[in-house]
């Protein structure tokens, strides 16, 4: 596999890393089409009565991308910069990652374009319903099953399958990630950044290394950063930074985790948390680590943030964290990159599982959770290591190989 590529003329956010693939396959440039672009899109306006009177105007968006290997799947996703292009970025990511991952699941996003940190509960919940009552025809257990996402939670999830259950009667399995006593499932929460651990840990056997001791900064200490964060400190890690969208933490002697969680259960923001150094969000990007762990928001890994990081291993527990001259950077100075459709990919497994519960109407035990999601993500990332060292490319790139080619597959037995 070569190492360097034309980017496409048709590009869809950041569609280069398909591209590239494609072209690795051998396939033209009409299967790029059908695999960058979307099945349906959705745009929907959701108008809303704000507590002191006045009004406000959101949009709601959902992309479903492909759905030859199962109904669509993905998060929604509550942020300022939710919008049709970022929709489409992730949708297609969540195909090639259902794809890598082997769960029977096509890809989706979306999300509203609003901040829910300015929202009060009452008028998080009209929008959230508000959004529902506009697309519900578009989603369903068997049709398009939306999780959590950046700024949405299991509350949002429930609201959203309280309102379709309204229309079609109680329905389990519309949504996944929602609380277990409405059907939720064991270990979902946690099931991201547990995941990542998972493929860190199957690394470092594949490398002959161990992981105890070795430092970790994670950008972003939400869901997914917080859960990472306990899964390393279980495997004896030393997480010495830690940022939120205010600012970054720095403890060369590794963070008092329990103590910023209870700082953040106050209401405060992680970086005034005072017995740690603050540094800025673009800083901590740099520090010299064993593990950069990006647990936010897309495109924060550049072409010249690239430049300055000093970690010796990425791993991309956010999605699409990394552009791609971004990742031609990082190819060109060594530094591997665990990439996010393998590595954030333990939320979708356990999503997975929780819908195979909710149709069966029986609830597994923890430990099945356990058990299942680490045998799945392992076996995923030694398929992409073995890519990797067969083709002499990066992770990134073997395991788009991997992924495109079974999408490929999939969409030709029912399109082409
Ligand atoms: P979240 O809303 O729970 O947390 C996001 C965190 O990022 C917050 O702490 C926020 O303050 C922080 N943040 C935002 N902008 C930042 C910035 N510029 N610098 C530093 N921190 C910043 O969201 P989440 O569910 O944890 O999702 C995080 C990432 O993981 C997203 O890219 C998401 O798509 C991806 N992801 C999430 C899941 C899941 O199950 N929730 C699964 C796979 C991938």
């Amino acid at each position: 596999m070569t190492k360097k590529t034309t980017p496409p003329k048709q590009s869809i956010g950041n569609s280069h890393f398909l591209h590239e693939a494609c072209q690795a396959l051998g396939y033209d440039e009409q299967v790029f089409a059908l695999l960058a672009g979307a099945s349906r899109e959705f745009k929907v306006q959701l108008p809303l009565l704000c507590d002191d009177g006045s009004l406000k105007i959101f949009y709601g968006y959902r992309v479903q991308h492909h759905n030859a290997l199962g109904p669509y799947k993905g998060g929604l996703r509550f942020h300022p910069s939710v919008d049709m292009q970022e929709a489409h970025t992730l949708a297609a990511l969540m195909s090639l990652k259902t794809a890598l991952v082997k769960v029977p699941f096509g890809g989706a996003k979306g999300g509203i374009n609003c901040d829910p940190r300015s929202l009060s509960r009452r008028e998080l919940e009209s929008l959230t319903r508000a959004f529902v009552e506009k697309i519900h025809r578009g989603i369903g257990p068997n049709l398009d099953i939306p999780a959590p996402d950046v700024g949405t939670n299991e509350q949002v999830m429930a609201w959203i399958q309280d309102e379709y259950s309204k229309i079609y009667g109680y329905t389990l399995g519309v949504v996944t990630g929602k609380p277990i006593l409405i059907g939720g499932s064991q270990g979902r929460t946690e099931a991201t950044g547990t995941g990542v651990a998972i493929v860190m840990q199957q690394h470092a056997r594949h490398q002959a290394q161990k992981l105890e001791g070795k430092t970790v900064v994670i950008q972003g200490f939400g869901n997914v950063g917080t859960h990472c964060a306990n899964a390393f400190k279980r495997l004896g890690m030393k997480v010495i930074a830690i940022s939120d969208s205010k600012g970054a933490l720095f403890d060369e002697a590794g963070l008092d985790l329990h103590a910023i969680c209870q700082h953040r259960e106050k209401g405060k923001p992680v970086s005034t948390y005072p017995q740690a150094r603050q540094i800025s969000n673009q800083d901590l990007l740099k520090l010299p680590c064993d593990f950069l762990v990006p647990a936010a928001m897309g495109n924060v890994i550049d072409g010249k943030t690239a430049r300055e990081i000093k970690a010796k291993v990425v791993v991309e527990a956010a999605n699409s964290p990394t552009t791609f001259e971004g990742d031609q950077v990082l190819m060109e100075r060594g530094i591997p990159v665990l990439p996010d459709i393998l590595a954030n990919a333990g939320g979708v497994i356990v999503s997975y599982f929780e819908w195979v519960q909710n149709m069966q109407q029986m609830p597994w035990e923890k430990n099945q959770i356990t058990e299942q999601l680490t045998t799945k993500l392992s076996k995923a990332s030694d398929e992409v290591f073995a890519v990797a060292t067969g083709k002499q490319c990066s992770y990134r790139q073997a395991a788009y190989l991997i992924a495109t080619q079974r999408l490929r597959d999939a969409v030709a037995t029912v399109t082409i």
